[in-house]
C-alpha cells in the first residue's frame, strides 16, 4: 500500500493518515512532524525550516524532496507507506513519481480528502497536539478524556504556532496557489480518490477502509 493523503490544512489528513498506518501496518510519513521535530531539536534541517514553518510558507522542495525521499528508503517502507503533507508541489510530486519508477513501484493511489474552505479555520484553530508524540486532537471535535493531556503518552497538549488564525489563513491561500494543483496531476494518472471530509472522523475513516476493502483503491 503507496498511499498518499491530499488535501487542504485541516481537512484531516493527520488524523486519519494515523488511523490508516494503524490499520494497515504501514509507517506514517508526515513532512509537517519531521520539520517540527528538527525545529524542536534544533538540528541543521530544524534551522532551515523553522522560518518557513512560522510564516505558513513552503520550505523549499528541494529540501523537501531529500528528506522525504530518504526516508522512504528505510526498510520499514518495503510494505509500503502512508505520505501526509507531501507532496505539496508538482515537482515534488514528479521526484516521487521519478524516485518509484527507479525502484520499480508504483502509487496505490492519492486519497484526497474534499472539505469547504469555511470549516478548515475552525478546524485548524481548533487543533492542539501533543508536545511529546504529536497526536493531534481537536478541543470540541476530538477532546482527551483529560483536559490539555494526551490520551496515548500523557504529554502536554499545545497549539501549534502556524495555528493561530492569521498564518492558518495564509496557509490556506499557499494551499490554493501551489497544492491545488495536484488535484489535476494525480486525476490524469487515475489515481486520485475523493471523500467526503465534512463528515465527522469516524465516517471518512469507513468510507475510505471500505473502498480500500473492494479493492478499488
Ligand atoms: P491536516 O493534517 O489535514 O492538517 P488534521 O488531521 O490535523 O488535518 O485535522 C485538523 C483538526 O481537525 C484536528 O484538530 C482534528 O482533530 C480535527 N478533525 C480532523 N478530521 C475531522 C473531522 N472529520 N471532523 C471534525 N474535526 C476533524
Ligand atoms: P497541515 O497539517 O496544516 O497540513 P503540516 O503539518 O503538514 O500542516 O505542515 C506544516 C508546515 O510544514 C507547512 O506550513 C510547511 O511550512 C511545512 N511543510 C510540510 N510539508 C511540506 C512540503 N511537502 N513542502 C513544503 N513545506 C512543507
Ligand atoms: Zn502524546
Amino acid at each position: 500500500m503507496r498511499l498518499i493523503m491530499l488535501g487542504p490544512p485541516g481537512a484531516g489528513k493527520g488524523t486519519q493518515g494515523a488511523m490508516l498506518a494503524r490499520a494497515l501496518q504501514v509507517p506514517h510519513i508526515a513532512t509537517g512532524d519531521i520539520f517540527r521535530q528538527a525545529v524542536k531539536e534544533f538540528t541543521a534541517l530544524g534551522r532551515k525550516a523553522q522560518s518557513y514553518l512560522e510564516r505558513g510558507e513552503l520550505v523549499p522542495d528541494e529540501i523537501v524532496v531529500e528528506i522525504v525521499l530518504e526516508r522512504l528508503q528505510k526498510p520499514d517502507c518495503g510494505k509500503g507507506f502512508i505520505l501526509d503533507g507531501f507532496p505539496r508541489t508538482v515537482k515534488q510530486a514528479q521526484a516521487l513519481e521519478e524516485f518509484l519508477h527507479k525502484e520499480g513501484n508504483a502509487l496505490t493511489g492519492v486519497i484526497l480528502l474534499d472539505v469547504d474552505p469555511e470549516v478548515l479555520v475552525e478546524r485548524l484553530t481548533g487543533r492542539r497536539v501533543c508536545r511529546r508524540c504529536g497526536a493531534t486532537y481537536h478541543f470540541q471535535y476530538m477532546p482527551s478524556r483529560v483536559e490539555g493531556r494526551c490520551d496515548e503518552c500523557g504529554g502536554e497538549l499545545y497549539q501549534r504556532e502556524d495555528d493561530r488564525e492569521e498564518t492558518v489563513r495564509h496557509r490556506l491561500d499557499v494551499h490554493e496557489s501551489q497544492t491545488r494543483p495536484l488535484r489535476d496531476y494525480y486525476e490524469k494518472r487515475n489515481l486520485l480518490y475523493v471523500f467526503d471530509a465534512a463528515q465527522p472522523i469516524e465516517g471518512v475513516f469507513v468510507e475510505i477502509m471500505e473502498q480500500l476493502g473492494r479493492g478499488q483503491l
